[in-house]
């Protein structure tokens, strides 16, 4: 009786726990991913991750088929999806790689109810953290809501229990036999890729995909982690590991690259893990605040008092056309390459937030659209912090003056003079508001949630 391995966040065949195990059963192995635009509070994929989506699944695709195994793609209600495939397959057991958001585990309990009542055996494995997010708690058994202890405690427990050795791929998988095979859907019919030309400009630095995510990562770590905490707040310098997409889709999981980094000493490298370390932070918080993208993680921010919405400086902030040369040459970069320097996240962010006061969700929808490394926990947990209203968050009367960010991280200007070349001539234009009088207003609107 066939294994039935369903595939999510984790499209890869390295360090995979729940192909392991299906694996290690000996049995033919039917892989399974879902295209879930229907069950309740999942998240629909923005345009970018769509666009990652397709190229990543044919190389999981390729990868399945070379050792001998088989994807299946199929589109609809997981939980109406998986129960049927077992059934059709009679499926001896049924694993897949667990996920941490709100609904996702929702559908997963319900799923695996559904199935060990129907008498097949379920399992559900440690996926793409370093730790699972219940792993760690504090003295009072509560979710961390300071970083520093929550790493503190994940490097005390590391000492006890260091996170796992990546597992093999498996060397060889089985199919079932001719008409066995269950059908699959044409990843074509899916309609993933953009219908504008938008997929070129992505395009032009990625190759989504489990062999080029190890190419990545080997590169960076022999020429670029050294270097990583000098120069990883300058968004012109190429020095940070662009993981961020590999991690999102799990082509690469986060225990992988910790163990790859750990063949490396010094500051750079222990830098580099503790930035791994904020992605866990930011699943440990979305585990315990699903609606980490709806609600104000500090209930007194939901009553801040925003303004009514400006949509022309909504849509200036998103085409990079506010007149502030940093923060149009991030968004810029955001829309060609689907990606953004942090540096550039947070300054941008700020600006939205703070000089335009536009209510945080606006940024971070649009950031979920056009994001290849759209996450369900970084994304909302990262605008929060910015917003002040998240976990361990910059407080609020920290407002980035975008133009002294660039004095200091931009200093030859070449980031600038990458995204917006016109900057500084008469076709640039004015900025959409006054540094300062924007920054006043907002110091203004804080004082009053504060009161
Ligand atoms: P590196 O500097 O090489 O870091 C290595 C890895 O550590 C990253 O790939 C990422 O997985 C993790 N990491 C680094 N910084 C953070 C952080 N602040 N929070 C959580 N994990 C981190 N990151 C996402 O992966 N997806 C998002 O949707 C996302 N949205 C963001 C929105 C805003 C407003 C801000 C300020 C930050 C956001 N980040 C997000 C965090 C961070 O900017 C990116 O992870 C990083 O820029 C990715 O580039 P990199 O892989 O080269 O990072």
């Amino acid at each position: 009786s066939p294994s039935l391995v369903w595939f999510r966040d984790d499209l890869r065949v390295a360090d995979h726990p729940a192909l392991a195990v299906a694996a290690e059963r000996g049995e033919p192995i039917v892989a399974l991913y879902v295209l879930d635009e229907e069950s309740r509070g999942i998240r629909p994929l923005g345009e970018a991750a769509k666009w990652w989506l397709h190229a990543s699944l044919l190389s999981l695709q390729a990868k399945l088929d070379e050792l001998g195994g088989k994807l299946v793609l199929r589109r609809g209600a997981a939980a109406d999806i998986v129960p049927a495939l077992a059934e059709e397959l009679d499926a001896g057991l049924v694993v897949w790689n667990r996920r941490y958001g709100g609904p996702e585990r929702d559908v997963d309990t319900a799923i695996k109810s559904a199935l060990r009542e129907a008498g097949r055996v379920v399992h559900s494995m440690p996926g793409s953290l370093l730790i699972e997010p219940w792993e760690v708690s504090t003295g009072e058994d509560k979710p961390y809501r300071v970083y520093s202890p929550f790493f503190n405690a994940l490097t005390e427990r590391f000492k006890r229990e260091p996170p796992r050795d990546p597992i093999a791929v498996p060397a060889k998988l089985t199919k079932p036999r001719g008409s066995a095979v269950p059908a699959s859907d044409e990843l074509d019919d899916w309609g993933l890729l953009p219908t504008r030309d938008w997929g070129e400009g992505l395009a032009e630095i990625w190759t989504p995909g489990e062999d080029a995510a190890h190419e990545r990562m080997e590169q960076f770590l022999a020429d670029d982690v050294s270097g990583y905490s000098d120069d990883r707040d300058f968004p012109g310098h190429d020095a940070t590991s662009r993981l961020s997409p590999r991690l999102r889709w799990g082509e690469l999981s986060s225990p992988q690259v910790w163990a790859a980094a750990r063949g490396h000493t010094g500051k750079g490298a222990s830098t580099f893990r503790n930035e791994l370390a904020w992605r866990d932070f930011a699943w440990h918080t979305l585990f315990y605040s699903p609606d980490l993208h709806r609600v104000s993680w500090r209930e007194e921010y939901e009553k801040f008092p925003w303004p009514r919405l400006k949509p022309s400086q909504l849509k200036a902030w998103q085409r990079g056309a506010t007149g502030i040369p940093l923060v149009d040459a991030g968004m810029r970069q955001l829309w060609h390459h689907g990606w953004m320097h942090n540096r550039s996240r947070m300054v941008t962010a700020s600006f939205l937030i703070k000089h335009l006061l536009i209510d945080w969700r606006h940024g971070e929808e649009w950031f979920w659209d056009t994001l290849v490394d759209a996450d369900a926990a970084n994304n909302p947990f990262n605008w929060q912090w910015v917003a002040g209203s998240g976990v361990d968050a910059a407080p609020y009367f920290r407002i980035f003056n975008p133009e002294r960010q660039a004095d200091k991280f931009d200093p030859e200007g070449a980031y600038v003079k990458l995204w917006v070349p016109e900057a500084g001539s008469d076709d640039y234009p004015d900025p959409i508001v006054d540094l300062k009088e924007g920054r006043e207003r907002a110091l203004a609107a804080w004082e009053q949630v504060r009161r």
